[in-house]
């Protein structure tokens, strides 16, 4: 197979659409919301923008392929996997755990990517940095991409997000807004953000991680390699109790706000920073007249296995 096609790739640039939305307990805070799930019907969310700027930097360097890491429900890899049937580029998966069948699973191997599986202590090991060493002794010209796309390139492709939403608030009614909610794994796609933001507005990241998963220092560190201000930011514990843990008030509110509004949200990232918004406005955090963008960062394909237990992701 030849190398990466930069010029598809730079061709291809997805819109999202900002569309209001409306719930019974917004108490005067307006919100819009960017649907990063419709860019696509198969590269979908946030990680297509996470992704680009590794895929140009791979097609530059004259790459064959993009070798990276997830779960047998990644949404990084799915996306990954769907961006190499689409460009023709070849595509490696390394896997968390044994080798199980997921719809995910199954996409990954119909989009033609080459799945290795690593168990749980050899994708333990992914930090060290001998990790990679034979990897690419067996994939020479792959570009090894961070597990969920993350790092500074990842965060620079998330940068011109605020610039789409400018570009649709005349439609919306909006002469502008003051801030942003959207889930955090990483802080990746929030760095991105604030970096976007230049300071202007706050991004508030939900996180749907423990707080003890190092994402305040991953952002801190990000904006630092950026030489961007660490300000203009505030992250809320939206996890409730651990990621993907899911319980009975978090379905039922997922099933209404998705009847109320028509917007399909997961359990695992969407709906919990909804509702930590709303949990937010009921504490007076956000008071009316605020109008905040919430980012639907997609999501949805890992939702058919939304039943598997919590330890699976
Ligand atoms: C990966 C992901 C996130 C988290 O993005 P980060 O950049 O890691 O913070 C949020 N929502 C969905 C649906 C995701 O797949």
């Amino acid at each position: 197979m030849t190398s990466i096609p930069l010029s598809a790739i730079s061709a291809w640039r997805p819109q999202a659409p900002l569309q209001r939305l409306h719930f019974d307990w917004l108490a005067g805070v307006e919100l819009a919301v960017l649907r990063l799930d419709l860019i696509d019907p198969l590269i979908s969310g946030n990680k297509w923008f996470k992704l680009a700027p590794h895929l140009h930097r791979a097609a530059e360097q004259g790459a064959r392929g993009i070798i990276s890491l997830g779960g047998a429900h990644s949404n990084h890899l799915h996306a990954l996997a769907a961006a190499g049937q689409r460009f023709s580029f070849a595509t490696v998966g390394l896997l968390r755990g044994h080798p199980q069948e997921t719809p995910t699973v199954a996409d990954l191997q119909r989009f033609g990517m080459q799945l290795h599986w690593l168990g749980y202590g050899g994708y333990r090991e992914r930090h060290r940095a001998e990790f990679w060493a034979p990897w690419q002794v067996h994939y020479p010209d792959f570009l090894p991409v961070p597990e969920g796309g993350g790092g500074l390139p990842g965060a620079l492709g998330c940068a011109g997000l605020p610039a789409m939403v400018a570009a649709q608030l005349p439609a919306l009614g909006w002469g502008d807004y003051h801030g942003w909610w959207l889930a955090a794994g990483t802080g990746t796609t929030l760095a991105g953000l604030v970096i976007g933001e230049g300071g202007q507005r706050t991004v508030h990241g939900a996180l749907a991680v423990p707080p003890d998963h190092g994402v305040a220092e991953q952002v801190r560190g990000l904006l630092s390699e950026a030489a961007v201000r660490d300000a203009g930011y505030r992250l809320v514990d939206a996890c409730r109790g651990g990621f993907a843990r899911q319980d009975a008030e978090l379905l039922a509110f997922m099933t209404q706000s998705e009847a109320q509004s028509g917007l399909p949200l997961e359990p695992l990232y969407t709906a919990k920073a909804l509702l930590a918004l709303r949990e937010a406005i009921e504490r007076g955090e956000i008071c009316a007249g605020t109008r905040l963008i919430f980012m639907h960062t997609g999501g949805l394909q890992g939702r058919r296995a939304a039943s598997v237990a919590a330890s699976e992701f």
